[in-house]
């Protein structure tokens, strides 16, 4: 059972199944003692009486107890089991009670409290007592906590024979123990489960949590080393004809401050001679797509073709429209290439054209990956919203280059791989993306185009959909154009879609007067490219849609953006979502509409919307609600390592030390030849056993 409920299928394992909390049971208090602010104590004492109190949902059993010199009341709730405890907990015998004193009509009391039989329960010999999580299907078998402490200790008993804790193998050099003041390996492991005191237990954690982070630091680091020192990349070494001409005759706006910073950072990843592998990080309307355009000018300069990859048919169609109207006074070739692009007469010429180089730019989404699909110089990767794209996709596209047409005169020869630029909007923490992406450069844009307001968010209820009309009506009236957004998790829901129906039919009911579009992913292609049509030239008011627009949809007109059901929808896809308006220059504004009653963890996520528009601020409050393991693109980012304590929220500062430390390890032992590193390397190759395959990738 321990193996199928939790994993826990080896002696080390068993080992780093850590307590998630620890009870000191070191102090015993006196009842007249408590108050109400204590954390937690330990009294010992016997029950008087028991009484059942209250009616319906606030009915509750309580037991009188006391120690002799007081009195306090142990309080229990779930009607459901009082008769257990009337039966288990015995009149007149001596217990240990444990728990938090609380208040209830001014009187102090100890609601659930654990209780522990006085004779069984060797008090001076416990000190902090641990407490494991077991499953329901674990409890019912009788493998509670205190089941899980008897194997541990057990288990702590064997490896470290008479407390002593010396001869643990050590994974960290002794120079860096030293000179991080960390407590060793052995005293940590021993300590996490039976520490001595809460002092012993705060460095145990510190030492096993740097311990996490570091090695993950240290893998990405070394293959990043390994990359930048074996990867040869294309030289660009001019930004040639194509940006020139771009730049000083058709740029529509000056490019921001932070435009042009990673920009001018790119280029001088791709005139180094070594592959660039970049991630670009900007909030959602940053203008990232400009700069991808630039860059990929910067190829077509130099003697190559470029590809930029999107998640999705209308992104990658939108993408097309943004290049060529961006180029239309330029002699560039641009061509799309997506699932939709049928046919002999369609797809012939684009996959013939991009085999001899007159296509420059191909834009498309996982369509390009095919094998059908040959670049004549493919100099640059640009891949949109990365978080849909795993590891493996990634390097699908370092490969997609032709041996033989692959290599130009003068240039490199054909296993060259492209540049690779990443670009995500996905708001992720700097600690997180320090771990999710370690192995890319990262440039941030951290600037918006100027004379952008930030989104008023407000948040409006299903139950009353008239103030939400009157505001619609009231921009439509200004000229302004509007989306609704219904959810549609699976393009199959059947129920999704009758959300989405309904509320259309609904709306044409409410505005009889105005045009409305819309549009979802089971249409055809063709309806709904021309229902977009109809919206981007203002000839509609109102779009009705599902999340097909959630990327990179670009409307400046559009200044409302109503999510109806918006409880449904995680916070890095609301604020996606959002983005989709406040593109102009007037006030725009994001309504949230979702039932009333809402659980506490999804109002939290809705105020936070209501709150910032700053999408880091988002993405912090949302790695602290949900956790990393949630978040998109954990699974798949080859983030393999167990964190078992280590929290990438709430540790950032040691994320960074770990990642400053990994970074000094690495100039000291390049090759990975010092001895007293041996085990720490040792270790290293351990961990990475069960990982992906990185000899694949680069
Ligand atoms: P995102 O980073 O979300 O992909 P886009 O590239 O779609 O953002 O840009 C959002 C909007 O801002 C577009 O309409 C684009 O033309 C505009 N834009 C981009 N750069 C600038 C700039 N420097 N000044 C003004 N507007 C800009
Ligand atoms: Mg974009």
């Amino acid at each position: 059972m321990l193996e199928s409920e939790l994993g826990i299928a080896t002696f080390r394992d068993l080992l780093y199944y850590f307590p998630y909390k620890h009870i000191d049971r070191t102090r015993l208090y006196y009842i007249h003692e408590l108050t109400a602010d204590m954390p937690f104590v330990q009294i010992m004492g016997e029950i008087l009486s028991f009484e059942e109190e209250g009616q319906g949902r606030k009915r509750r059993l309580l037991a009188h107890f006391t120690d002799g010199r007081g009195l306090v009341d142990l309080v229990w709730f779930q009607s459901g089991s009082f008769k257990w405890i009337k039966k288990n907990y015995l009149i007149g015998r001596k217990y240990i009670v444990f728990g938090r004193p609380g208040v209830f009509n001014g009187r102090i009391n100890i609601p659930h409290p654990d209780m522990d039989d006085a004779e069984s329960l060797q008090l001076g010999t416990m000190g902090m007592q641990p407490y494991y999580n077991t499953t329901d299907k674990m409890k019912k078998a009788g493998l509670n906590s205190r089941a899980m402490e008897r194997l541990t200790s057990t288990l702590i008993a064997k490896i470290f024979p008479a407390g002593g804790v010396g001869n643990f193998p050590e994974t960290l050099p002794a120079s860096l123990i030293r000179q991080l003041v960390l407590v060793p390996l052995g005293q940590s492991l021993h300590d996490l489960h039976y520490p001595e005191s809460a002092e012993a237990l705060r460095r145990a954690t510190y030492r096993q949590k740097f311990e996490e982070l570091f090695f993950i630091q240290l893998n990405l680091l070394r293959f990043a080393r390994l990359r930048q020192q074996q990867v040869r990349g294309y030289v660009f070494s001019t930004v040639g004809f194509y940006f020139n001409t771009f730049y000083t005759n058709y740029l529509p706006f000056p490019l921001t401050g932070a435009q042009k910073r990673v920009v001018r950072e790119m280029w001088s990843d791709m005139k180094s001679g070594r592959q660039m592998n970049r991630l670009l990080q900007g909030d959602v309307g940053s203008g990232k797509t400009l700069v991808a355009l630039l860059l990929m000018l910067i190829a077509l300069g130099n003697g190559y073709q470029a590809c930029l990859m999107a998640p999705t048919e209308i992104l990658a169609e939108q993408h097309l429209a943004t290049c060529r109207e961006f180029l239309k006074d330029m002699p560039v070739r641009v061509e799309l290439l997506t699932g939709n692009v049928k046919g002999k007469k369609k797809r012939t010429p684009i996959l013939e054209g991009t085999r001899t180089g007159e296509v420059q730019i191909l834009i498309g989404t996982h369509a390009v990956l095919e094998d059908t699909v040959e670049f004549r110089r493919l100099g640059l990767v640009v891949i949109d919203e990365q978080h849909r794209f795993g590891v493996a996709q990634r390097a699908r596209l370092w490969k997609k280059s032709t041996p033989a047409s692959n290599s130009v005169p003068g240039g490199f020869p054909a296993e060259i791989p492209p540049h690779v630029l990443v670009m995500t909007a996905t708001p992720i923490p700097r600690t997180l993306a320090m771990t999710l992406y370690g192995d890319l450069d990262v440039s941030i844009i951290d600037e918006l185009p100027p004379g952008r307001k930030p989104i008023e968010t407000r948040h409006f209820w299903t139950e009353k959909p008239e103030a939400l009309y009157r505001g619609i009506r009231r921009e439509v009236l200004k000229g302004r154009q509007v989306y609704v957004v219904y959810p549609l998790i699976k393009e199959s829901e059947k129920s999704d879609m009758q959300d989405l129906e309904n509320g259309f039919a609904q709306l044409c009911e409410v505005f009889p007067d105005l045009r409305i579009s819309k549009v979802h992913g089971q249409m055809k292609p063709a309806d709904k490219d021309a229902e977009m049509a109809r919206f981007v030239r203002g000839e509609t008011q109102i779009l009705v849609a599902t999340t097909v627009i959630e990327v990179g949809v670009n409307v400046p007109n559009a200044s409302v953006m109503v999510i109806q059901n918006a409880e449904r929808f995680g916070l890095a896809q609301l604020h996606q979502l959002r983005g989709r308006v406040g593109r102009g220059a007037e006030q725009s504004s994001c309504i949230l509409v979702t039932k009333y009653e809402l659980a506490k963890e999804t109002n939290q996520r809705i105020d936070s919307m209501c709150e910032t528009c700053d999408g880091f601020e988002i993405a912090e409050a949302d790695l602290k609600v949900r956790g990393p393991g949630d978040l998109e693109g954990t699974q798949q980012s080859g983030v393999a390592f167990d964190l078992h304590i280590a929290n990438l929220a709430r540790d950032g500062q040691l994320v960074q030390l770990a990642r400053d430390t990994a970074n000094q390890i690495l100039d000291e032992d390049p090759t990975q030849s010092l001895p007293e590193n041996a085990l720490m390397w040792a270790r290293l190759r351990e961990l990475n056993k069960n990982d992906i395959d990185w000899s694949n990738i680069s």
